[in-house]
């Protein structure tokens, strides 16, 4: 399958890393430069299993290594890679690796979206969220003067690797924070998808890798099949927003203290609310689904916020059309579907069942 005349990268799934090798020689001959880029928590883990892995593919591979955190996705960060890429005379022809969380996916895609006006990357992806969600689709950028993601380009990335195993280190925090996104997605898209993971959440709990493997390639493969049809977001691709319109909101006044995937699930409980509200789908289904946010330790609700605060910032957010908010709204587990009817009243009465 083939968009834009650009060939569909692979997706490598495994529990360590066998084919890693393989996938990088794939994408750089032999006499070419490799850049493995990761932040120091990530680096400390898996840094150098992955230099001498891509020692075996090409003649010279650098690293270069940031301080980890959101607040290192910036421009000044970029700008040093790019002095370090061309210290260390890369061209076109040259790759980077882009080892970590979505912070360094995203700063590592947007470098090589313009360095020489594009080269190419990598992704291995080292969080759930990045595994099931900023790996994949191609978005890439920065955040600039406080304001997220303000900077950045499409830039899909020519192949993506993951090794489950590295979940193992993660927190227990950023570990269940991955599920908002991947219950999203059987929420949106695949009920047979959502009622799998329904049937292995003790698995899950104990970071099962055979069932992780099962959890994230059909995630990854939900998102890849929206981001496809709709690789620049002018329609299908919004119906990934289903928790986020409030979520954001949510995480913006928050002051980024929750992660990003416990406010996707404090926005996908209101969303239900308004669905089910409307009729759209039953009661038991909406019990159903913040039962399972819960058993993945997601927050279902919070306290300090005030639901004017919420609405207010939720419409001074991006996802607005005309003046109008775009809700993306369920019309059964497993389907969603676009609305841009919903009223203040009814986001008030949902936000009164997520605040404390
Ligand atoms: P992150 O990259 O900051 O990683 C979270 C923390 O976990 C970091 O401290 C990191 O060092 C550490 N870490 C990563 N992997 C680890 C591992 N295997 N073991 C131990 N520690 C590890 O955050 P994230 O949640 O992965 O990504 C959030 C970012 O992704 C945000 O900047 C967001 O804007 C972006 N994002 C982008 C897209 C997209 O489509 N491009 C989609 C969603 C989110
Ligand atoms: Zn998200």
């Amino acid at each position: 399958v083939h968009y834009d005349d650009k060939p569909i990268y692979n997706i490598t799934i495994e529990k360590d890393y066998s084919k890693l090798a393989s996938v990088i020689k794939e994408q750089v001959e032999a006499e070419h430069k490799v850049c493995v880029v990761s932040d120091s928590s990530v680096a400390s883990h898996y840094l150098d299993a992955v230099m001498d892995i891509a020692s075996e593919c090409v003649s010279k591979v650098t690293s270069f290594v940031f301080p980890a955190g959101e607040a290192s996705k910036n421009l000044n960060v970029v700008e040093d890679l790019y002095e370090h890429l061309i210290k260390e005379k890369f061209d076109r022809k040259d790759i980077l690796l882009a080892l970590g969380g979505g912070v360094v996916g995203d700063l590592t895609g947007f470098a090589a979206s313009t360095y020489l006006r594009g080269i190419k990357v990598i992704q291995l992806p080292t969080t759930l969220l990045a595994m099931v969600d900023s790996s994949v689709g191609g978005k890439t950028g920065v955040d600039f003067r406080g304001y997220k993601n303000m900077v950045g380009a499409f830039h899909q990335p020519s192949a993506v690797y993951m090794n489950l195993s590295t979940l193992n280190t993660l927190t227990e925090k950023q570990y269940y924070s991955g599920f908002g996104e991947i219950i999203k997605h059987g929420l949106i898209k695949d009920m047979e998808y959502y009622s799998y993971i329904e049937k292995h959440l003790s698995e899950l709990n104990s970071r099962s890798l055979d069932v992780l493997e099962e959890v994230v390639s059909g995630s990854c493969n939900i998102k890849r099949m929206v981001v496809e049809n709709d690789p620049t977001e002018k329609g299908e691709r919004a119906l990934l927003n289903f928790g986020h319109t409030l979520g954001h909101a949510i995480e913006k006044l928050m002051n980024f203290s929750l992660l990003h995937g416990e406010c996707v699930s404090l926005g996908m409980v209101a969303a239900g609310y308004i669905s089910m509200k409307r009729d759209m789908i039953t009661e038991d289904e909406f019990k159903g689904m913040t039962d399972m946010l819960k058993t993945l330790n997601l927050p279902v609700s919070v306290s300090e916020l005030s639901v004017d605060s919420i609405i207010e910032t939720s419409k001074s957010d991006k996802k607005m059309d005309a003046g109008k908010i775009k809700f993306i709204l369920l019309d059964r587990p497993g389907n969603a579907v676009i609305r841009k009817d919903v009223t203040d009243d009814e986001m008030r009465e949902a936000l009164s069942v997520v605040l404390l």
